[in-house]
């Protein structure tokens, strides 16, 4: 790290917040804010409505989320994400600087620094890893792969940085070594807050939104209005 490094919180209040309803109707489809996703159990989530926007890549390199974590580790992705997803601006909920925190924790329990993987941060429901609902799709999770010199890939070193990690707060689960997809990890640790939704201060929640699944559907309600209009009998047959 060079000295013109930014220092811890340099700048962060300068992170406009967004409601991810006032977006474009892409962004909007892509990013499914609070529209409910079911877990690998069933149970029913709302996916979050408030992101952070981030302008650059300059900016999302500058901003340090915490001492040692800036907020581009957070949103590495590759082709995985879709396209318009990974270009700028960008978006990630609010609730990453929560996460941030947690792992600012656990680099300091673990005494080493901790590298988190590309698609391990913030994934959107858009993202071809997000098959049910899963904390990386509320920002709110993180897969780490090495710790220090340490690659996370032996049953001894991830069951040690596993108990590392919920020694630190009941908040935080983590997947069991084994090799089952989704229940399991043998290459990493997962960190979980869990299902961890931001309001951030500068929202009023004055304002109700229905989520894109429970809009009615533009062109049938105009279809409607067009029969009403439309006398019993007259105008052309309508398929
Ligand atoms: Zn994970």
């Amino acid at each position: 790290m060079s000295g013109s490094s930014p220092g811890p919180h340099d700048s962060h209040n300068t992170i406009k917040v967004v409601d991810a309803f006032d977006l474009d109707d892409e962004l909007r489809s892509l990013l499914k804010p609070a529209e409910m996703v079911r877990d690998a159990q069933g149970r029913r989530h709302r996916l979050p409505r408030y992101f952070y926007e981030i302008p650059s890549h300059e900016v999302a390199m500058k901003i340090r989320l915490t001492h040692h974590f800036g907020l581009n580790e957070f949103i590495l992705v590759d082709i995985k994400e879709q396209t318009r997803l990974t270009q700028f601006p960008r978006y990630v909920p609010c609730a990453v600087r929560v996460l941030a925190f947690y792992l600012e924790h656990f680099r300091a329990a673990a005494g080493a620094s901790v590298h988190i993987a590309v698609n391990g941060g913030y994934r959107s429901p858009s993202h071809k890893l997000s098959l049910g609902a899963t904390a990386h799709m509320w920002g709110t999770a993180a897969d780490v792969y090495r710790i220090g010199t340490t690659i996370l890939k032996t049953k001894e070193a991830i069951e040690r940085y596993n108990d590392v990690a919920e020694e630190l707060s009941s908040d935080v689960t983590v997947l069991p070594y084994g090799h089952a997809n989704g229940v399991n990890a043998d290459d990493h640790v997962h960190i979980d807050l869990g299902y961890i939704t931001v309001v951030p201060r500068e929202i009023s929640e004055d304002r109700m939104e229905l989520p894109q699944e429970s809009r009615p559907r533009f062109a049938f309600e105009e279809r409607r209005r067009r029969e009403r209009r439309t006398p019993v009998g007259a105008g052309d047959e309508e398929s």
